[in-house]
C-alpha cells in the first residue's frame, strides 16, 4: 500500500509539474496577438462593417480595444477584457457611424490594440488609415424612358457624380447590372433591362448608385407601361408525339427511365424546363463590357412565325390540362436543315445540348444582351469565338422539346427573357437606344 502510495505522489508531482510546465511555458510567450480585418475599410461611408479576428494561440487573449480617430480625437468603438485568459480567438463585428459620431469627412485612423495574456503582455496595434466620405453618388439620367412594352426591354443612360463601385437599375426586386461606357466623350453607364409579360402598372424602375465608401443612392425613374396582349392556346400532346420526343430525353436522364411518356414530359416541362432556365441565366450573368452588335437584328431568312414570344400554352394529354409553359422567344421555320445566322455581331458564350431547347448556341451581344438559338440539328460554332451577324452558327433541326424542324429564337437580357420583335425592328432599336448612345 505505501509504495502504492508513493507511486501516486510521484505520478501527482509529475502531473502537476508538467500541467505548470504548460501553464508558465503559455505565460512565457513573446509572440504578439494576430489582428486581422476582414475586409478593406480604406472608406468608411455612412455606415460602415467591419469584421475584426483576434488570436493569441499560446497565452490567450487578455484585451482589446477598437477605436476611430480623427484630428487626435479618438472614439472609442469597442473594448473587451477576457480575465479568464482561455480565449484563444475572438471574432468582433460592428459598425462605425461617422456622423452619429459628429466625425467629418476626410482621413482618419482606425486604431485597433490587442493584448495577450502572458507575462510580457504582448500587444499589437494596426493602425488602418481611412477616408471618411458621407456623401452619396448623385444620379443624371441623361434621357427619360417614357413607354415600355410588357415583355420588352428598356434602356438608361445615366452619369454619377463620383465613381461607383456598384450601379444599375432595378425592375422591382430584379437587379440589371450597368456598364461602363463613354458616350460624348464622357464616362457614362448604361444599363438595359427587361419587363416581365405580366409587368403590373405599379412596377417600379429604379436606377441605383453605390459609392466605395458604401454610400447608397436610389432614384425613381417615371415611365409608362404599354400593356400587351399575348395569346393563349392548346397544345395537344398525342401519344405519338410523346412517343416520337421523350425517348430523347429518357436516354439522358435517369430519373425518367420507367417512367411513362407522359410522366417524362412532366418532368420535363417543369424540372427541366427550371434547370434550363438556371443554366441560361448563370451563363448570361456576365457580359462583355462593350457593344458587339449594330443596328437590327437579323431575323431567319424566309421563315414563317409559328410561335409567339408571350404564347401562353396549355398542354393536353387525352383532352385534359396536363401542365403549362409560357413561350419566351420566336419560333422560325423554313426547310428542314436551313442554314442558321448569328442575329448579330457577337461572341459565343454557349454551344451545345441544352435541355428543352435541344442543341443550343448562345451569343454575346455586349452590356448585357443575348440571343439563343434552340432546336439545331447541327452546330458550326465554337464557344469563345467571335461572330459576325449572318454568320452561319448551325442547321435547323428539332432537337429538344420540338415537335417539328424549327428555330427557337430568344433574346436576352442579363439572362431575362424579352420579346425578339423589338430587336428585329430598325425604328424600335433607333428610338430607344441608338438616339440614347448619342447623347
Ligand atoms: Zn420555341
Amino acid at each position: 500500500m505505501k509504495t502504492t502510495g508513493g507511486i501516486a505522489a510521484v505520478v501527482i508531482v509529475l502531473a502537476a509539474g508538467a500541467l505548470g510546465w504548460l501553464y508558465f511555458e503559455g505565460r512565457l510567450d513573446r509572440e504578439k496577438p494576430v489582428i486581422q480585418l476582414d475586409s478593406d475599410i480604406s472608406a468608411i461611408g455612412r455606415k460602415k462593417d467591419i469584421g475584426i479576428t483576434f488570436a493569441d494561440e499560446r497565452s490567450g487573449l487578455s484585451g482589446l480595444k477598437v477605436e476611430i480617430v480623427q484630428d487626435n480625437k479618438p472614439h472609442l468603438l469597442a473594448e473587451e477584457t477576457f480575465p479568464s485568459r482561455s480565449t484563444r480567438q475572438k471574432v468582433l463585428r460592428l459598425s462605425v457611424e461617422p456622423l452619429t459620431l459628429q466625425m467629418n469627412n476626410g482621413p482618419a485612423v482606425v486604431r485597433i490594440t490587442a493584448r495577450d495574456a502572458s507575462f510580457f503582455k504582448n500587444e499589437t496595434v494596426v493602425s488602418e488609415q481611412v477616408r471618411i466620405d458621407t456623401v452619396p453618388p448623385q444620379v443624371y439620367v441623361l434621357c427619360p424612358v417614357n413607354y415600355i412594352n410588357q415583355g420588352g426591354a428598356g434602356f438608361i443612360p445615366y452619369r454619377t457624380s463620383k465613381p461607383a463601385a456598384l450601379s444599375g437599375v432595378f425592375v422591382d426586386e430584379r437587379f440589371y447590372p450597368g456598364y461602363n461606357i463613354v458616350i460624348g466623350g464622357k464616362p457614362t453607364s448604361v444599363a438595359f433591362f427587361a419587363l416581365e409579360t405580366g409587368a403590373a402598372a405599379a412596377t417600379k424602375i429604379v436606377i441605383f448608385a453605390r459609392d466605395n465608401a458604401g454610400n447608397e443612392t436610389r432614384t425613381s425613374m417615371p415611365f409608362t407601361i404599354k400593356p400587351k396582349k399575348f395569346r393563349a392556346d392548346k397544345v395537344n400532346l398525342s401519344g405519338t408525339f410523346l412517343q416520337q420526343i421523350m425517348p430523347e430525353f429518357q436516354a439522358t436522364i435517369p430519373q425518367l427511365q420507367g417512367k411513362t411518356p407522359a410522366e417524362a414530359f412532366g418532368y420535363v416541362n417543369t424540372t427541366l424546363r427550371e434547370e434550363n432556365a438556371k443554366t441560361i441565366l448563370s451563363v448570361c450573368r456576365k457580359s462583355i463590357n462593350k457593344r458587339l452588335w449594330e443596328g437590327a437584328f437579323h431575323r431567319m431568312r424566309n421563315a414563317a412565325s409559328m410561335a409567339l414570344f408571350g404564347d401562353q400554352r396549355t398542354y393536353l394529354v387525352d383532352g385534359k390540362p396536363f401542365g403549362s409553359s409560357v413561350h419566351l422567344g420566336v419560333d422560325l421555320a423554313s426547310t428542314a436543315h436551313a442554314p442558321i445566322e448569328a442575329a448579330n455581331h457577337g461572341i459565343v458564350v454557349f454551344a451545345g445540348p441544352l435541355g428543352i431547347y435541344g442543341n443550343a448556341v448562345i451569343i454575346d451581344h455586349g452590356l448585357g444582351l443575348f440571343s439563343l438559338y434552340g432546336h439545331l440539328s447541327a452546330i458550326e460554332t465554337t464557344v469563345g469565338k467571335n461572330v459576325k451577324k449572318e454568320e452561319k452558327i448551325g442547321a435547323s433541326g428539332l432537337s429538344g422539346l420540338a415537335g417539328g424542324d424549327h428555330l427557337h429564337f430568344s433574346i436576352l437580357i442579363d439572362g431575362q427573357f424579352v420579346n425578339p420583335q423589338e430587336w428585329w425592328d430598325p425604328h424600335w432599336i433607333e428610338d430607344n437606344v441608338m438616339k440614347k448612345m448619342a447623347i
